[in-house]
């Protein structure tokens, strides 16, 4: 059932569990992902990030991924994630997204807030939700240039009252592209920060929280929780050993068919860990 976030980020902001958003690259992946949703009857939030949308072009990607979440049993949402521009959000909603983030985070407050506004203004029309970031996320990633600042309390408030976002993601001490889990969450800016404002609050680079970080950030209003590498090395290492252990072998079907099974056995123990599935 393809939905947009609009009930899956109010449900889980009022709720004990965060609802993931994983960040997919093709077919296989978004497959494998909403198998693990459909075993724990529970929605999921399926992304693309810019890597993504370079590899395959916004349409037909936005295409299969529609395709994915209207056969699922479950609430699916199509969602893109980091999107820079107003005409990015046009083209993947153009291509099927049911929700979009606008990422003006390296802007000023004002510009941010200006630009934000119009996307939410011209995606509601169409019945398609945005988040948007306020602080910024950092990368553990030399190669990309974006500077790390913690989300102001105050500024979130500002934010979410003035653009009217459905879901808003802070920086409390995370970065994207952790390999291991080794974040230092600040608990009392998060607190401060659900003490102002009622948005439905999203964490990305996940991968760097630790299990036990994991699950007492779901109890917060705490909605969505980006989950891009961690799945990422799954398929990635079980595919280097399907292929290792298979030298005669040249299907790629076959070759796709472990790294599937290990995504789906790892995203459901993600969904587990966030409260999910019971
Ligand atoms: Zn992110």
């Amino acid at each position: 059932m393809l939905v947009n976030m609009k009930k899956i980020v109010e449900d889980a902001a009022k709720s004990n569990y965060a609802v993931p958003g994983f960040n997919v690259f093709g077919y296989e992946d978004a497959a494998a992902i909403v198998a693990a949703a459909e075993e724990l009857d529970c929605p999921v939030i399926l992304m693309t990030n810019r890597d993504a949308v370079a590899h395959m072009p916004f349409d037909i990607l936005g295409g299969v991924l529609r395709g994915v979440a209207e056969n699922a049993k479950v609430p699916v949402c199509v969602h893109l994630d980091h999107g820079k521009t107003f005409e990015e959000a046009v083209k993947a909603i153009k291509a099927g997204y049911t929700s979009v983030m606008y990422d003006g985070s390296q802007l000023p407050l004002e510009e941010n807030i200006k630009n934000t506004k119009e996307i939410v203004r011209m995606a509601h029309a169409v019945g398609v939700t945005v988040e948007a970031e306020i602080g910024s996320v950092g990368y553990n990633d030399p190669s990309i240039e974006a500077k790390a600042v913690y989300t102001e309390p105050e500024e979130a408030k500002k934010f979410a009252e003035e653009t009217g976002v459905d879901a808003l993601a802070v920086a409390i001490g995370t970065l994207h592209r952790m390999e291991t889990q080794a974040a230092k969450i600040q608990y009392d800016r998060l607190d401060k920060i659900q003490e102002l404002t009622n948005v439905p609050i999203v964490i990305h680079g996940s991968t760097g929280i630790t299990d036990d970080d994991l699950q007492k950030l779901a109890k917060y209003r705490v909605a969505k929780i980006n989950i891009g590498t961690a799945l990422r090395m799954v398929f990635g290492y079980k595919l280097r050993e399907t292929i290792e252990a298979n030298p005669k072998e040249f299907d790629r079907i076959k070759f796709f068919k472990e790294p599937m099974e290990a995504v789906r056995k790892a995203a459901k123990e993600k969904m587990i860990l966030l409260g999910l599935g019971k």
